[in-house]
């Protein structure tokens, strides 16, 4: 049986199922009141939180910059419990853009709000279409989990050549946490769990690349882990 991937809900969700099913999961779609967050440990083998909106500074203690204007405190509050409850029982995360800055916070960590006007960067980290168009590369961490999976794309020893659709970013990195990837100006685009069975997040979009397959060792990875 192939595990079953929960993927919290989002607007973009055909690329995530369908990187989800390429590496070999069952690919099952959230709803916050339809499945709470106990269940979804109950019935899952693996969880995936995708990218979306910003998430209120609020829940990591800080007033809002004026670039972040949509946010749904219903959304973080479930990706969150989500994020806890499956690190607490040490079932397998893999969290996307706005999931990894969530992943962050739920544990503790702070994020970067507007990169444009807070980080010195002649990169462009938000490059809309095409969804899978490379926009920077990305220094990975030798010996690292993520560094292990893409190692046979890794060019020059540690360098991915990644997509990139954000406007915030990880600040203060949560505890129990490494950071596995930065872009050349400082960002992180990777951290990972010191001590989780697989708790790995990304800040690119590896879920637009199902077709070429170029983060499919990501997923692999991720969904070996989630079969039990
Ligand atoms: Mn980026």
């Amino acid at each position: 049986m192939p595990p079953v991937i929960a993927i919290a809900p989002c607007r973009t969700l055909p690329d995530y199922e369908e990187s989800v099913r390429r590496a070999g999961g069952n690919p099952r779609v959230l709803d916050w009141a339809g499945d709470p967050v106990a269940r979804v440990l109950a019935t899952c083998d693996g969880v995936l939180i995708p990218g979306g909106i910003d998430v209120n500074p609020a829940s990591y203690g800080q007033g809002v910059h004026p670039t972040v204007t949509d946010v749904s405190d219903e959304r973080d509050a479930y990706e969150i419990a989500l994020v806890r409850a499956a690190l607490a029982a040490d079932m397998p995360i893999l969290a996307i853009c706005r999931g990894m800055q969530v992943m962050n916070v739920a544990m503790g960590g702070t994020l970067v709000q507007d990169i444009p006007s807070q980080i010195e960067s002649d990169l462009k980290h938000a490059i809309v279409n095409p969804k899978n168009a490379i926009a920077h590369v990305v220094w990975v961490t030798p010996g690292s989990r993520l560094a292990e999976l893409m190692r046979e794309e890794l060019s020059e020893g540690d360098t991915l050549q990644v997509n990139s659709r954000h406007h915030q970013s990880v600040s203060r990195l949560a505890e129990g946490f490494d950071v596995t990837a930065t872009a050349p100006d400082g960002i992180i685009e990777a951290m990972e769990h010191r001590s989780a069975r697989f708790c790995l997040g990304v800040q690119w979009h590896p879920e637009n690349f199902w077709r070429t397959g170029e983060f499919r060792p990501l997923f692999e990875g991720f969904v070996a882990a989630s079969t039990t």
